[in-house]
């Protein structure tokens, strides 16, 4: 079956006179390239011209700066809500440091926040296996009770922002566990185009792309567990985006204890090479489709968020992300796997 996955690259050049080096004219390449999944275009341009900025963490702490937060321990009680009944009869869901509760504002008819940490700032280092891990089962563990209450609420998504640049609302740690029929674009999208492509070609698109991705080893980070990191073909994220797939995960109710180790596993070393390369902020989200299908295996993505500047604080979204909705990436993935590809 090979060649029912098609990777298109198109590869052009702007030329202009250079004010840098003395008017001389000068070439910039740029790509787009389409996904071979859903036959979106993706931009890789401005290449290097973008760095993630450091964040002041040590201010977040400061009185002023940081403000009330309903996450810290002394508020958590009082401040926070808990679960109805049939949902989580005991309020809150605990474990370790997590504990889980409703979101004052929901994304869907169970819609709930974990909050990840006692301490209010945890850099992406304090991420132990513990924590990451605690977080983690917990949501799970909200994700199927909640399946089992409303089965007719298909799609299961974690995610999670974190710090400013990510659009967190809030620096203390937290995710998001929620249950929905309609899961955003990307995730239609995808599940629609894995859909197709197992109805006309007999096998799943993901199989067929891991396949593909581990034997030319090019976007094929490593394995941690059963789970397969990869860098997309197209980022979705402007300095680059990490995959993981579970090859063998279609449901929320599929993922095990051994699933969590391997997220985690995959988790602390990304978080080392985010750690040293100067990578304060992101987000994340993991997709699981409907039960009884075998065409969407779960997976996460992650994508490194920063401010463009420390001065005014511009973002790192423009007009191609909100108007076009278009990803534009300065990081290659080719080069990226190469560069994560240590860490593992
Ligand atoms: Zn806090």
């Amino acid at each position: 079956m090979s060649g029912t996955i098609k990777f298109q690259v198109f590869e052009s050049e702007s030329r202009f006179l250079d004010p840098r080096k003395g008017f001389e004219e000068t070439v910039e390449g740029f790509q787009v390239r389409i996904d071979p999944l859903t036959g979106r275009t993706g931009h890789f341009s401005h290449f290097g011209a973008i760095r993630s900025q450091r964040l002041p963490l040590e201010d977040y702490l400061k009185p002023e700066v940081k403000g009330f937060c309903p996450f810290c321990k002394e508020n958590r009680d009082k401040r926070t809500p808990k679960f109805i009944g049939d949902v989580v009869p005991e309020g809150r869901l605990t474990r370790g440091e997590t504990v889980l509760i409703p979101n004052l504002f929901p994304y869907d008819i169970h819609s709930a926040v974990a909050i990840m940490t006692d301490e209010h700032l945890c850099p992406v280092e304090g991420f132990t296996e513990k924590r990451l891990y605690d977080s983690l089962y917990v949501g799970i563990d909200f994700l199927k009770r909640i399946r089992s209450i409303n089965p007719e609420l298909p799609y299961h998504l974690m995610s999670w922002n974190y710090m400013p640049p990510s659009g967190g609302g809030l620096v203390h740690p937290h995710q998001q566990y929620f249950a929905t029929e309609f899961p955003g674009n990307q995730f239609t999208d995808e599940y629609r185009a894995s859909e197709e492509f197992f109805e006309k070609n007999r096998i799943s698109f993901w199989d067929e792309l891991l396949k593909i991705e581990k034997n030319t080893g090019q976007r094929f980070i490593g394995e941690t567990g059963k789970a397969c990191w990869i860098t997309p073909f197209v980022s979705l994220g402007i300095l680059g985006e990490i995959m993981c797939v579970f090859p063998h995960v279609f449901s929320v109710d599929d993922f095990d204890e051994g699933d969590m180790d391997a997220l985690v596993s995959g988790l602390l070393k990304i978080f080392r090479y985010y750690s040293e390369s100067g990578i304060y902020s992101f987000n994340a989200a993991m997709f699981f489709g409907k039960k009884d299908q075998r065409f969407f295996p779960c997976h996460f993505r992650i994508i490194p968020r920063t401010f463009l500047n420390m001065r005014d604080y511009a973002p790192d979204l423009n007009f191609f992300q909100s108007l076009l909705v278009e990803p534009v990436s300065v990081v290659i993935p080719e080069e990226l796997c190469k560069e994560v590809k240590a860490y593992f």
